[in-house]
């Protein structure tokens, strides 16, 4: 049996390669950083040809870098940004336009003409989603009614839709497989994720041909075979999962109940449900985790939209620190925050308050307060953020999370972490491999071509680094946490427009 799997981990920032091991072990990694264009205020595209070359360029630089050859290789696993859209052409692979990208605001008079035509909770019901610019559906509308000809050739059956992952198989492929992912097909607003099935009532709300669309298939299982002149050998893509969910997957959170956070520009908290898709609240959305055979299992997500990037306007906006690991030593340098409430609501607030007017704000500042406390408070406001979107996932599926797994860039950041422990009154954990977004796409692979037996064996591989126990006593976080409300208020409906 071949030794390695290789996951593509194909991101809003760059595109990585990461070869992995039988242990689960990352062996070597490679990427590259991939253009943002910014057409327009509000709208951002990424070019779909430069997605997949860098994507090409880093998997044959791994396998160079590890001094592996192809048929070391037992399979590849994709994951990928979500919701990203790209539509090209069935015969000759020609991308019609730019990818538009999950972060893209251009079609939101779109998402509002919906919601005025009270559609908002039948999309709920069979999507899962909230009517938001964020998910696929209305971008595929907006290229179909903007580029010229794109409709009528999308009538005649001459075009082709893929989130990122679809577009990447395609290529792979040679052009031969038009397919995704149960996952990544529940960010479209276009698929039942009861029925498992594109949703005839959606596309035609969105007047969206169903000829465009892929085969929805298993997140574990192979898709396709690569073409053997890209990578060297007819290598099998095995698995496929949208980053989030390949995250949940990678931290093996296999039981309901379990969840993750991932700290990066943002934070992402998903908690898996099992089987069930559940009637929801407002605050939250429903996603599916991931498919492994017959069926599939549903996770509650709450995306947070500025989390580490909060530390980044400490560093560039501000110039209160050099690095961000730097925010570490100076936060710890206080014993507390002294009453400043940072809320960095940069771009309104995302779960579970969903509010677009509100703006970034700065509450309880003093004479004493030093950029040492604003920086400790802006570490405590990724955790609240974090506590917001985890109580209500608690209140409004009845389970509780017994400890929270967690991954991306920011958990290097020990008092961080410490910070999360007391704010949250839950253990925070920590996992020896934290690329689990790529190690969950390497699983769905290795899973799918027998590398692993199953997913008791994953659970088995899965380390301990570090946990942070809460040690705050009980009174004094509510007290903190209850100021963090004060304050999110404060920040709530600030701007006009
Ligand atoms: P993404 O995948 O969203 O680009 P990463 O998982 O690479 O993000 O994490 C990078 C983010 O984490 C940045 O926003 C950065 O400010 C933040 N970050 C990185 N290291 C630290 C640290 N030691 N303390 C706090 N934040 C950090």
């Amino acid at each position: 049996m071949p030794e390695y799997i290789l996951a593509l981990d194909q991101g809003t920032t760059s595109s990585r390669a990461i070869l992995f091991d039988r242990q689960g072990q990352p062996v070597a990694s490679a990427g590259h950083p991939i253009r943002q264009i910014y057409p327009q205020s509000g709208w951002v595209e990424h070019d779909p040809q430069e997605i997949w070359e860098s994507q090409l360029a880093s998997a044959r630089e791994v396998l160079e870098a590890a001094g592996a050859r192809a048929s070391q290789v037992a399979a590849i696993g994709i994951t990928n940004q979500r919701e990203t859209t790209i539509l090209w052409d069935r015969q000759t692979g020609e991308p019609l336009a730019n990818a538009i990208v999950w972060q893209c605001r251009r079609t939101a008079p779109l998402c509002q003409e919906l919601k005025e035509r009270g559609l908002e909770p039948s999309f709920r019901q069979k999507t899962g989603l909230v009517i938001d610019p964020y998910f696929s559906g209305t971008k595929v509308a907006w290229m179909l009614d903007n580029i010229p000809g794109a409709r009528a050739r999308a009538e005649r059956g001459d075009l082709l839709f893929g989130t990122v992952d679809c577009w990447l198989l395609y290529k792979l492929t040679g052009g031969r497989v038009h397919a995704t992912d149960y996952t990544n097909a529940s960010r479209t607003l276009m698929f039942n994720i009861s029925r498992l099935a594109w949703d005839e009532e959606a596309l035609s709300e969105l007047a969206v041909p169903s000829s465009l669309l892929p085969t929805v298939l298993p997140s574990c299982g192979v898709f396709g075979q690569a073409e053997p002149s890209l990578l060297g050998a007819a290598l099998p893509i095995a698995g496929i999962a949208g980053d989030q969910q390949a995250a949940l997957f990678g931290q093996a959170c296999f039981q309901v109940g379990m969840g993750k956070n991932t700290y990066g520009t943002g934070c992402f908290v998903l908690m898996n449900v099992g089987h069930d898709s559940l009637p929801l609240g407002s605050s939250l959305v429903t996603t599916i985790a991931w498919g492994l055979g017959q069926g599939v299992e549903y996770a509650l997500e709450g995306s947070i939209f500025i989390a580490g990037a909060a530390v980044q306007w400490l560093r560039d906006g501000l110039g209160l620190i050099a690095t961000a690991a730097e925010s570490e030593a100076l936060a710890a340098s206080v014993p507390s925050s002294d009453g400043v409430y940072v809320v960095p609501a940069f771009v309104g607030l995302g779960a579970p308050h969903w509010d677009p007017r509100a703006r970034g704000t700065i509450v309880g500042i003093t004479r004493g307060t030093t950029r040492a406390h604003l920086v400790r408070a802006t570490l405590e406001a990724i955790a609240f953020q974090t506590r917001d979107v985890i109580e209500t996932m608690e209140s409004e599926c009845a389970l509780t999370l017994p400890e929270l797994r967690v991954d991306g860039g920011a958990v290097a950041n020990d008092l961080l972490m410490q910070i999360q422990a007391d704010i949250l009154g839950r253990e925070v954990v920590r996992p020896a491999v934290t690329e689990t977004t790529a190690l969950g796409a390497a699983y769905l692979a290795g899973l799918a071509v027998g590398c692993w037996q199953g997913q008791d064996e994953l659970t088995g591989k899965w380390r301990v680094d570090r946990r942070f126990q809460p040690q705050m006593d009980a009174s004094q976080r509510d007290e903190l946490y209850q100021g963090w409300k004060r304050a999110v208020e404060r920040a709530k409906g600030w701007a006009s427009e």
